[in-house]
């Protein structure tokens, strides 16, 4: 007999758990007859995790895929524009020291490629410019503090490529609104107290405190770090990744800007600490700040002392929040008709902002393959496993590469980092090949990567990794290099000077609107 798929059931309704509602419902007609019917139950004693504030630019595409007006959201989710990474004192410490790593690609990338041109410019040149400088304008745009686009490019679309910072709380919110009133999704606020599983091991049902039976064809576990379905009912163990990621705490505090014609960073600015790093985020009414240290380098204690002192003793009067991170992800991510998405898969430090986008990812993928029937859902389950479990992999390594580079020694963290036996063999081997030439699409054979070559090109030379360059071949055409590096530079000049202020675009935003696609 077979057994269709027509309803989802999904446990959670953190960013993970409306993002994936609502990306199913567009492409499935949720609400109506033809359509997959989804229901969504969310506690509300138990809350969001409530943080998560840089995305990617693939946030662009999935607002857009779910119906939703990139002015309402400006409008409705404190959201800002981010162009990029800064990352600040990570090389040696100094407070000179600095690299980003922006949003677009090196000029003229994938079919040229600067990197070994720039390195040996900037072999021979003490006053060259750093990489993403000479291959990109949008290190200058944003040290300048400016917006990705003007107030006349249509929503959704900008001059330089570009992604948000937004407020975590109210983002669910917005997302679950939409969802429910434009998508078809049926809440429920209730507490989920049991799973039951059939004779075949599938989840029959969840069982909740006051809405009785909750079944579902398919079970989507949004429960955050707790993997309430995933975790706890079907087993699936967790891989623990903190040999390699060493973060395991966070301390997350939310500062009002000085008033409100405060600058916005159009960036994430990440500045290492002796034990981890702060992220500092800058939203419409507030900045994001928090440090994400290891409990066995440093205590609680100290890394609050560190915190208070980033923040100049400003704001002695705030507390901040304490969350505890386990490094890691679940063996697999999709067992019998249960699959996990948002911190239930598992969750690693947000140096690249890796968790949203992987939501996104996910989401997509399962709305993509979504298994008409019972009998065809292993077979997707397995590709699930295949595609998602590769993608952790290349998150830990590119997270790891920001570590191995650095030269700081004022403490056991930085050390500890560069140990050989904490860096996976899959990096060790890149970084043997990337002695001779620049990380290139080749090295990564995947139509599901996470990060392209060039973000691994401004990690390794912003971080002042050198090639050998004397043998290699492609250093040699310059005529195509110089051109390149003359047409960043026109760009350069033409934006830095067309571009708006990061704050005065967003206000405008506010007042006037998009013009809608
Ligand atoms: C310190 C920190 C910084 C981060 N920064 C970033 C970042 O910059 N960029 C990024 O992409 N990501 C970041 N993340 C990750 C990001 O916050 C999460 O991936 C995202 O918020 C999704 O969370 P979630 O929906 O999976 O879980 P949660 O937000 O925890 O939601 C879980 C949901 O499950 C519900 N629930 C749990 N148990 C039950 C039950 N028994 N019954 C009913 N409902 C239940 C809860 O009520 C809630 O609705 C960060 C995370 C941390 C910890």
């Amino acid at each position: 007999m077979v057994r269709p798929v027509r309803s989802i059931c999904i446990v959670g309704g953190g960013t993970a758990g409306w993002l994936t509602a609502g990306i199913i419902a567009a492409r499935h007609t949720s609400g109506s007859d033809a359509g997959l019917a989804i229901t969504l139950v969310e506690s509300e004693t138990i809350g969001i995790v409530g943080v998560g504030e840089g995305t990617w630019p693939t946030m662009r595409s999935t607002l857009k895929k779910i119906g939703v007006s990139e002015t309402d959201f400006f409008r409705e989710c404190n959201v800002s524009f981010k162009q990029g990474a800064k990352f600040a004192q990570w090389v040696t410490g100094d407070s000179s020291d600095y690299y980003y790593h922006p949003l677009m690609l090196p000029e003229g990338f994938p079919g040229l490629d600067l990197a070994p041109f720039w390195t040996k410019f900037s072999g021979e040149h003490a006053d060259a410019p750093s990489f993403s400088d000479a291959v990109c304008f949008q290190e200058a745009v944003c040290e300048l503090g400016l917006a990705p686009k003007l107030i006349t490019s249509p929503e959704y679309s900008g001059v330089a490529n570009y992604a948000y910072h937004l407020d975590a709380g109210r983002f669910a919110a917005f997302i679950r609104q939409h969802c429910i009133k434009n998508l078809g999704i049926r809440h429920v606020v209730d507490e989920v107290t049991a799973v039951v599983k059939n004779d075949r091991g599938d989840i029959d049902y969840v069982e909740t405190a006051r809405s009785g039976r909750l079944a579902g064809d398919l079970f989507i576990d949004c429960s955050g770090f707790r993997s309430l379905l995933l975790g706890e009912a079907l087993g699936v163990p967790f891989v623990d990744c903190s040999d390699v990621l060493f973060i395991d705490r966070a301390l997350a505090i939310q500062v009002p800007h000085d008033d409100e014609r405060s600058a916005i960073a159009p960036h994430t600015l990440a500045t290492a600490q002796k034990h981890g790093w702060i992220w500092d985020i800058g939203l419409q009414s507030r900045r994001g700040v928090g440090y994400v240290f290891s409990s066995k380098h440093t205590t609680t204690d100290a890394a609050l002392g560190e915190l208070r002192t980033y923040l100049r003793e400003r704001h002695r009067d705030l507390q901040p929040r304490e969350i505890k991170i386990t490094a890691g992800h679940r063996q697999t991510f999709w067992k019998g008709n249960c699959v996990a998405v948002g911190l239930s898969g598992g969750f690693l430090e947000p140096l690249e902002a890796s968790a949203l986008v992987l939501i996104e990812l996910s989401a997509d993928m399962i709305s993509a393959m979504m298994p008409a029937t019972r009998e065809t859902m292993d077979i997707i389950a397995r590709r699930f496993n295949e595609t998602t479990r590769y993608r952790w992999d290349r998150i830990i390594d590119f997270l790891k590469l920001h570590y191995i580079l650095s030269r700081r020694t004022d403490s056991k963290f930085w050390i500890d980092n560069r140990d050989p036996a904490s860096i996976p063999q899959s990096l060790r081997e890149q970084m043997e090949l990337w002695r001779y030439r620049a990380p290139g699409d080749h090295d990564f054979m995947s139509n599901c990567e996470m990060f392209p070559a060039a973000s691994y090109q401004y990690v390794l030379f912003g971080m002042g990794f050198r090639m050998d360059v004397d043998n290699m071949p492609s250093a040699r055409n310059t005529d195509s290099a110089r051109r390149a590096f003359r047409q960043n530079a026109a760009l350069k000049s033409k934006w830095t000077q067309a571009l708006p202020k990061n704050r005065d675009l967003i206000n405008k935003i506010k007042e006037l609107g998009l013009q809608k696609i």
